[in-house]
């Protein structure tokens, strides 16, 4: 059976470089996910990248689907963001001062978020849906937040909270650490549950600053949002003056250039992003409505800083970035590639007999071992834990390299064609008969 597949097959420097890092970081890493908890083994490390490929210590490459979680929809170092980089650090790295490249940044952002009238920069998707929060309950005086059960919107203490049972229920800390008096602020809903939206605003309506969610979910594997609950979601707050932050910190040029907001044609208050508009560094932004933004300091009362906030080589590895990605037909080229991967998925499973659920948008897609449609977290979760883990490791010692838990995305870039889909396909086809022997 599935169980009985080997999953230590990492090289020897990777082994040996992970047992240091353990000396010297918690896990051995800056992130939890990158330590493999959720299939076990050993994460390889990683010397460089270069287009749909990661190379590790021991030499070995890999076709990448994580793509740094995201960020580099442009593949790795590609010529043009290290040339913007590389031009800009000859330049200065930060100067704390204001400099064009930051507004033609935010202007580049204005463009193609019309409901985004203004913008600001900070360092990674946590500080924005924080800062988000944080103006959102300054504007509205208000000081409750509803989010949506399974979606991840960073680790400030409001957003890490599970969902208790029942309509209503003060949400509980995922975490020690976080107060319990802050997390009884957030309210959670199951994702695509309108009803339930509706009642916890027939209850705390009047007291409910934001409504945070990923318009297409990404951090419960890929979740779309059924038809007409983005609608829903927007007319209810806004019967509610409660403010609607779309957090497209993932799917933001990344289902479309203009984001899920254009997609699905939805106009948000305000809006988080990250990743793709720092091209591979550090980076997020927050913006909306003009009305609410000009509530940030300087202009209003409501605090927020940054040392290296829209940093020159952030905003250059950025720009390089977008500007790659407005050439004609670019996001139906890049949805084409992720939906070959799923539907590729979903074959090479049926025909080993297995259940497997897929979805793919723009340039991501989520592949699941389940028997029943995943619209949820509750659905997401009942996806087979043990089956994801032998698969991916087996696809991993093929060489492809997939996200270390089926409770996330995956991602194509620009540089992923039928040359590496092919591979792919061709070992999901062989691992998914391996595993049913
Ligand atoms: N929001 C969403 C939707 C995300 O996917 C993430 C990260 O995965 C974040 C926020 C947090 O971003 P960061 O990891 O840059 O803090």
């Amino acid at each position: 059976s599935f169980q009985n597949v080997s999953n230590e097959q990492v090289g020897e420097k990777s082994a040996a470089a992970f047992a240091r890092a353990k000396e010297a970081m918690p896990g051995g890493v800056n992130s939890p996910v990158r330590a493999f908890r959720a299939v076990g083994g050993t994460p390889p490390f990683i010397a460089r990248g270069n287009g749909a490929y990661l190379y590790d210590i021991d030499g070995r490459r890999y076709i990448d689907y994580l793509l740094s979680w995201g960020p580099l929809i442009a593949g790795h170092a590609h010529p043009l963001v290290v040339e913007a980089v590389t031009k800009q650090a000859q330049r200065g790295t930060s100067f704390g001062a204001p400099t064009e490249i930051e507004t033609e940044l935010a202007e580049e952002i204005k463009r193609a978020y019309p409901s985004m009238e203004l913008v600001r920069m900070v360092n990674s998707g946590t500080e924005a849906t924080m800062s988000a929060l944080r103006l959102a309950r300054g504007y509205t005086g208000r000081s409750r937040v509803v989010k949506f059960t399974g979606c991840y919107h960073g680790h400030a203490d409001s957003f890490l909270i599970r969902a208790g049972s029942g309509v209503a229920t003060f949400g509980l800390p995922d975490s020690p650490g976080v107060p319990s008096a802050m997390a009884e602020l957030t309210l959670t809903v199951p994702y695509n549950d309108i009803d339930h939206l509706r009642m916890v605003f027939e209850q705390y309506g009047e007291e409910i600053a934001a409504v945070i969610i990923e318009p297409v979910a990404g951090n419960m594997g890929l979740v779309l949002p059924q038809g007409g609950f983005l609608q829903a979601v927007r007319e209810l707050t806004r019967a509610y003056e409660t403010v609607l932050i779309f957090d497209e910190v993932m799917t933001g040029f990344r289902v479309s250039y203009g984001g899920a907001q254009e997609r699905f044609g939805i106009d948000p208050d305000l809006t988080t992003l990250g990743k793709v508009i720092g091209g591979g560094m550090p980076v997020g932004a927050y913006g909306g409505k003009r009305e609410i933004m000009e509530l940030v300091a300087p202009d209003g009362p409501i605090y927020q800083a940054g040392t290296l906030s829209g940093n020159p080589l952030a905003m250059a590895a950025g720009l390089a970035t977008l500007k790659l990605l407005q050439t004609e037909g670019t996001y139906e080229r890049l949805e084409a590639v992720a939906k070959r991967v799923s539907t590729g998925f979903v074959e090479a499973g049926m025909r080993a007999g297995f259940s497997v659920q897929a979805h793919a948008i723009g340039a991501m897609f989520g592949n699941f071992f389940a028997a029943e449609p995943i619209v949820d977290y509750e659905s997401a979760k009942q996806a087979n834990v043990q089956l994801y883990s032998a698969y991916f490791h087996e696809m991993l010692s093929r060489g492809i390299y997939f996200a270390p838990s089926q409770l996330e995305a995956g991602f194509v870039s620009l540089a992923h064609t039928d040359l590496q889909v092919d591979e792919t396909l061709e070992a999901m086809d062989d691992v998914m008969q391996e595993l049913r022997r």
